[in-house]
């Protein structure tokens, strides 16, 4: 079980119920994937960011329903994909920002 010490999630450190205090980290794996969330420094429990977790909910439900497509626009010269806000939240891209385009035998492969 976990506290907030003000109240909130939005917190750099947490009570653990073991009595150790949980910080903020953002390497907590979960489903092949880094999640931002708090570590306790004492018995190792860790909790995902319940903002981040719920972000992850409707993203994989968004891909179970097939809802995850994207139409190929044409602007300019350039062929342009739109990413989806859920994953442009899950990821904190930002306009302006440059991802890396890396070719796969199961497609293409964006990194930020
Ligand atoms: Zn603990």
């Amino acid at each position: 079980m976990w506290v907030a010490s003000n109240g909130g999630f939005n917190v750099v450190e947490l009570k653990c119920s073991c009595g150790g205090t949980a910080k903020r980290v953002s390497d907590i794996e979960y489903k092949d994937l880094a999640f931002s969330g708090w570590r306790c420094s004492k018995c190792k429990e860790e909790m995902v960011d319940p903002y981040q977790a719920n972000l992850y909910l409707k993203y994989a439900k968004l891909r179970k329903e097939g809802k995850l497509k994207v139409k190929v626009r044409k602007i300019g010269n350039s062929l342009v994909i739109s990413i989806p806000s859920v994953l442009r939240e899950l990821l904190a891209l930002k306009e302006g920002e440059e991802m890396k385009l890396e070719l796969t035998k199961e497609g293409v492969i964006a990194k930020v």
